[in-house]
């Protein structure tokens, strides 16, 4: 252990006493919502979450009917807060702990960790919280909160500093309070110990046994290695309507945005010229279009830089009516209404400013 943690056990839990904030999950920490409420967070600020929380647990309020849901209501429960993977894996784990587990989500950090979307953080988090397992629940906000602590200018990316950190908790974790402490390490991540900006460690409870404010490097730590920069993708996005309802289309099943539906978004920034040679190749004979503007989407590795089009379609030739019209949800492409769209369809964020048109029309 580089630097020993125990004397900081007793100030964050008085100040996590003083200072939680009020959180459905925290509320009512059963093992279902402490796993639910884990999983949103994973990329997600907390205010975003509750609304989205309080949505998912109304509708599926627990194991069974979550393994019981279709993927699109389960898609379209998470619309808006992307990485659509976790909620498929929130899926798929419910089904194995239903058939495994008797529906009951397994006491044991083991057993908790070879399920699908549950890493060691999350597998931490609901053993130390849900079932008082003294087990650690290292994510961004630990090893930030953790390493300032310590003044240690390890590289935090690097996957051996994560598992360092979470042998060097694992021996000092409190057994009566360890789902407190973890908490309460993540709090003062969220709250004090803040990722973008300065930290306000005057309201820090451990700031007396903080090396990096008192060697003034709370800026420079915690220490990650330069990510590489993101690769820049042009897209053209359509919003193509007739008669009142509007074309979408699902992805392909493997890659960015995988299997989720979308407003068709072509390769490259399309001259208005080469939009026209589109829509016609598509078999649309008679159509007006206006600019929706430029638009920009960040992913984690990528950036969509955008352009929009408004596409009012007034004819198309025969066959391209044949194969495009459906509004049957088990098909690959639709012409939907907004309400559809709406209540029935997922779009992720990414077409969040295109699909915004919508609210003015129908
Ligand atoms: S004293 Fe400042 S840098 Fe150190 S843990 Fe507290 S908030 Fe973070």
């Amino acid at each position: 252990m580089n630097y020993n943690y125990t004397d900081t056990i007793e100030y964050l839990l008085d100040w996590y006493d003083n200072n939680a904030r009020i959180l459905p999950w925290r509320e009512n920490p059963k093992p279902y919502y402490v796993w639910i409420s884990e999983i949103m967070l994973q990329q997600t600020r907390v205010e975003a979450v509750k609304i989205y929380f309080d949505r998912f647990i109304n509708t599926l309020p627990d194991i069974k009917s979550l393994a019981y849901a279709k993927e699109e209501q389960l898609l379209k429960l998470w619309e808006g807060l992307g990485y659509y993977n976790r909620v498929r894996n929130l899926g798929k784990a419910a089904r194995i702990i239903l058939e495994e587990y008797n529906g009951e989500l397994p006491p044991d950090y083991s057993s908790l960790l070879k399920l699908p979307g549950i890493g060691s953080y999350t597998a931490g988090a609901i053993a130390s919280i849900a079932f008082q397992i003294p087990e650690p629940a290292v994510d961004g906000n630990v090893l930030r909160v953790m390493k300032r602590v310590a003044g240690s200018f390890d590289d935090i990316t690097k996957a051996s500093i994560k598992k360092e950190l979470e042998q060097d908790i694992r021996e000092i974790i409190p057994k009566e309070r360890p789902g407190d402490f973890n908490q309460a390490i993540m709090e003062l991540g969220a709250t004090v110990c803040i990722p973008n900006g300065k930290p306000i460690c005057m309201k820090c409870p451990i700031m007396h046994l903080c090396k990096a404010y008192h060697n003034k490097t709370e800026m420079s730590i915690p220490v990650k290695q330069d990510k590489k920069a993101r690769k820049v993708e042009d897209k053209t996005i359509l919003v193509l309507e007739k008669s009142g309802t509007y074309y979408i289309r699902k992805r392909h099943n493997e890659g960015l945005l995988a299997g989720l539906w979308e407003l068709p978004s072509l390769e490259g920034k399309l001259t208005p010229l080469q939009l026209e040679e589109y829509l016609k190749n598509q078999g649309y004979s008679d159509f007006n279009y206006y600019s929706l503007g430029e638009g920009k989407h960040i992913f984690s590795h990528i950036e969509w830089h955008m352009t929009g089009f408004y596409v009012h379609i007034t004819k198309e030739d025969k066959v391209a009516e044949e194969s495009v019209y459906n509004s049957d949800i088990s098909l690959n492409e639709a012409w939907v209404t907004k309400k559809e769209i709406d209540e029935i369809y997922t779009l992720p964020s990414a077409f969040e400013k295109y699909r915004g048109v919508l609210e003015n029309r129908d």
